[in-house]
């Protein structure tokens, strides 16, 4: 019998690329709930495509159109919005596999749900693991459910770690690669333009991770990541510079064995693993050949001018509510950004700012955790006048 996935950000390029991967397994995976913020069309769309039994939106003032557009398909589909029904998608008791691919911190209820519901967790959220922190990770463990990461990094890692006993882990490095987006080279940052932010070298994705990767900020944000999905503390995840994406990320062990994840980059690898694991399964695509690998290259990063890196070590090694503040003032940032508000080297004087004026709380209830974002994008409103 097949077996039931919810994908949660099935517009995003993680959703559709997740959609991609399971219409490849025909009759191995119906699809349930597809869950979206707010991109009405491009949802029905998608359920038309593969057939799932229920669209949801973030967005509740979008329901008519979603409706709508369905209608319009002729489809049976059933509708639904709003955080409330998000949430049940991820906590689904006939799903098999939830999908967590929202954008931003609005995943964070999704993830809670699906934890409390002791699901098979797909996740490719990383803001809720950040904000999350160790009060998902209780979550987790007291729902009972499994959490497997699609980060492309993060897999790596995971794979990496796979024939690692606990007391190997215990003392292992994380060695987290990062392409450098396309400022790597660029020494004065002064003046980037949204169009030059959003544009990517090597993957296609949405916009808030495209202006993520410029500033580093997405690696920020997968070393405190990083450090709740494998428990290794900050001061062992070391950040790599390597353009290619070829090695994903790696572990190195006590012994100075280092054991890595290597493919071509394809986001569709991570998700099948994810699926399936432990088992492999086969899938068509490009393969890495090494005869034609002439260079492959790695390089320290530059603390200095990406100093959303030197905030995220910060953050991580302060832990508690501080990762929360981190990334509400990244969002926060970003989005002004991209409306054209700020300059580009405001994001991170927004994300000090904010990280300096914080309280921190040394262990965050969920509502404390809420509370910390909202306090954040105030305290940002009126700093910069909006
Ligand atoms: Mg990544």
């Amino acid at each position: 019998m097949a077996k039931k996935i919810n994908i949660l950000g099935a517009t995003g390029s993680i959703g559709r690329s997740a959609l991609d991967v399971v219409s490849r397994h025909p009759g191995e995976w119906q699809v349930g709930v597809l869950a979206a913020g707010s991109r009405a069309e491009e949802l029905a769309a998608a359920c038309e495509a593969c057939g799932a039994e229920a669209a949801v939106l973030a967005d509740e003032s979008k329901l008519p159109e979603l409706q709508a557009a369905l209608k319009a398909r002729g489809l049976s589909t059933r509708a639904a919005a709003g955080e409330a029904a998000c949430c049940e998608a991820a906590s689904d008791s006939e799903a098999d596999a939830v999908l967590l691919a929202a954008s931003g911190a609005a995943g964070l209820p999704q993830a809670f749900a699906a934890a409390k519901a002791g699901k098979r967790m797909l996740l490719a959220n990383k803001e809720s693991v950040v904000c999350g922190g160790a009060l998902l990770q209780q979550a987790i463990r007291e729902g009972g459910a499994e959490l497997l990461p699609v980060d492309s990094e993060h897999s790596a890692i995971f794979q990496s770690l796979a024939a690692a006993t606990p007391a190997q882990r215990e003392k292992a490095v994380i060695w987290l690669t990062c392409s450098g987006g396309p400022f790597l080279r660029r020494m004065d940052l002064t003046g980037v333009t949204v169009e030059e932010a959003s544009t990517h070298p090597r993957w296609k994705m949405g916009r808030k991770i495209t202006v993520d990767s410029a500033t580093l900020m997405n690696k920020a944000l997968e070393v405190i990541e990083a450090r709740w999905l494998f428990d290794i503390p900050p001061e062992r995840i070391r950040v790599v510079i390597h353009p290619q994406s070829i090695l994903h990320s790696g572990v190195a062990f006590e012994d100075g064995a280092v054991m890595a994840q290597l493919g071509t980059p394809d986001m569709k690898l991570p998700i099948q693993y994810a699926l399936y694991y432990p088992e492999r399964r086969p899938m068509r695509g490009d393969r890495l050949d090494f005869w034609s690998m002439k260079e492959i290259v790695f390089d320290k990063p530059d603390y200095e001018n990406f100093r959303g890196l030197a905030l995220a070590r910060d953050a991580g090694k302060a832990g508690g509510s501080v990762p929360v503040v981190f990334n509400a003032a990244n969002e926060f940032a970003v989005a002004k950004f991209l409306g054209k508000k700020i300059s580009y080297l405001e994001i991170t004087d927004m994300i000090e700012a904010a990280m300096e004026h914080h309280k921190k709380i040394a262990h965050p209830s969920l509502d404390e955790v809420l509370d910390a974002e909202a306090e954040t994008y105030e305290f940002l409103k009126k700093q910069w006048n909006f």
